[in-house]
C-alpha cells in the first residue's frame, strides 16, 4: 500500500513550524490513542501512521531528506516504520525523541511504565447497588445517578513553563561521587506537563468539574452479594484531557421476606396444617415470578422437600437455572378448644395415627445431601 504524504497525515502545510507539527501530531495522538479507541483497528492504524509521520517531520535531518526525496529518501537509512511496530515500540521510540518523556503519558497515563510521570487516567468511581431477588434472578437494567468528574467546557491548556512540558524537573546535585542529575515530578503541573491556560469560573485547577449523570447499567442475571461489576470508562475523567477511570459497582442483595437464596436455588418454608397434610390439599406459594399453586399430596410428611424446577436463579455463567425448593413443615396446633380436643382424643389410639419412621421422610442429613 502506498504511503500517504506525511504532511497530509498530520494535516499541516509544508511550511509548518516545528511547533505546529507537534501540535497537529498531539491532536491526532489524542484522537486515535488506543486507550480511547479500544479494539478499533482503524484508529490503531491511524495512530501508528501519525506516529510515523511525526517521527520523520520532527527530526530535521529526516525531514530534509523527506522534503527532497519523499518516502524513497528515508529508505535504508535505519528509519522507523510505524507499520508492524507494537504500541510499546512506538512509546519507547518516542521516549527518545522527547528526551526520556513519553508524550502519551502526559495525556493519558499508563503505558510503558517509566518512572517520574504522574498517571493522567481518572480515578475509578465506586457505587453500591442493592438488588432484589427478582432483579438478581432475571437480570435487570438499572438507571443510576452518579456524580463524576468530567472535562469542563471552555478549558484550554498550555505547556507547563516550569518543566517545559516534560512533567519532570531536572536538578544537578553535587554529591561525593560527583555531579548527578536528579529528576523529580514538577510541582507546578503535578507531573502532567500541562497547566490551565483559560478556564471558566467554578472550574478547579485540574480542568475538571462535577457532573451528575444518569448511567444505565445492565445487571446480568445470577449476580451475588459481594460481586463487583465494572463499566469501563464510566469513572472520573483525568486532569488535562485524561481518559476516564472505570465505574465499579458492588452488588448487595436485598433480603427477601419469604424466599431465601442458596446458590442458584431459592428456598421457601411452607407450613401446612396436619389435616391438609393428611388429606392432601392445594396451596399457594410465592416464587420469584409470582404466586403458583402446588399440590400437597395426601399423607405428606413434615420435612418433605418439593422441587419447582427452573423457578430459581439463572446461572451467571449461563449454566441453566436453579430450582425453587419448598420445605414442607406440618403445623401442630398449639391452642385447641374443648370440642377440638374431644375429636382428636378419639383419634389418638387409632392404629393409623401411630408414627412409623420407615414411612416417614428420610433423615434430615440424607435430604440435605440430595439438595445441596
Ligand atoms: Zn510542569
Amino acid at each position: 500500500m502506498a504511503k500517504r504524504d506525511y504532511y497530509e497525515v498530520l494535516g499541516v502545510s509544508k511550511s509548518a513550524s516545528a511547533d505546529e507539527i507537534k501540535k497537529a501530531y498531539r491532536k491526532l495522538a489524542i484522537k486515535y490513542h488506543p486507550d480511547k479507541n479500544p479494539d478499533d483497528h482503524t484508529a490503531e492504524e491511524k495512530f501508528k501512521e501519525a506516529a510515523e509521520a511525526y517521527e520523520v517531520l520532527s527530526n530535521q535531518e529526516k525531514k530534509d531528506k523527506y522534503d527532497r526525496f519523499g518516502h524513497d529518501g528515508l529508505r535504508g537509512g535505519g528509519g522507523f516504520s510505524g507499520q508492524g511496530m507494537s504500541m510499546d515500540d512506538i512509546f519507547e521510540h518516542f521516549g527518545d525523541i522527547f528526551g526520556g518523556h513519553n508524550p502519551f503519558e502526559s495525556f493519558f497515563g499508563g503505558g510503558s511504565g517509566s518512572s517520574g510521570r504522574r498517571s493522567r487516567r481518572g480515578s475509578n468511581l465506586r457505587i453500591k447497588l442493592k438488588l432484589t431477588l427478582e432483579e438478581i434472578a432475571n437480570g435487570v437494567e438499572k438507571k443510576i445517578k452518579v456524580n463524576r468528574l468530567v472535562h469542563a467546557d471552555g478549558v484550554t491548556f498550555k505547556s507547563c513553563g516550569t518543566c517545559g512540558g516534560s512533567g519532570q524537573v531536572r536538578k544537578v546535585v553535587n554529591t561525593m561521587l560527583g555531579q548527578m542529575v536528579s529528576a523529580s515530578t514538577c510541582h507546578t503541573c503535578n507531573g502532567t506537563g500541562q497547566i490551565i491556560d483559560k478556564k471558566p469560573a467554578g472550574v478547579d485547577n485540574t480542568g475538571l468539574t462535577q457532573k451528575e449523570e444518569v448511567i444505565s447499567i445492565n445487571i446480568p442475571a445470577g449476580v451475588a452479594e459481594g460481586m463487583q461489576l465494572s463499566m469501563s470508562g464510566k469513572g472520573n475523567f483525568g486532569p488535562g484531557g485524561g481518559a476516564p477511570g472505570d465505574l465499579l459497582i458492588l452488588v448487595e442483595e436485598k433480603e427477601d421476606e419469604q424466599l431465601k437464596r442458596e446458590g442458584n436455588n431459592v428456598i421457601y418454608d411452607l407450613y401446612v396444617n396436619f389435616v391438609d397434610a393428611a388429606l392432601g390439599s392445594s396451596v399457594e406459594v410465592p416464587t420469584i415470578d409470582g404466586k403458583v399453586k402446588i399440590k400437597v399430596e395426601p399423607g405428606t410428611q413434615s420435612g418433605k422437600i418439593l422441587r419447582l424446577r427452573g423457578k430459581g436463579i439463572k446461572d451467571i455463567n449461563g449454566y441453566g437455572k436453579g430450582d425453587q425448593l419448598i420445605h414442607v413443615n406440618v403445623w401442630t396446633p398449639k391452642n385447641l378448644t374443648k370440642e377440638e380436643k374431644d375429636i382428636l382424643e378419639k383419634l389418638r389410639e387409632s392404629p393409623n395415627f401411630q408414627p412409623d419412621p420407615s414411612q416417614g421422610e428420610r433423615s434430615f442429613f440424607e435430604r440435605m445431601k440430595e439438595f445441596f
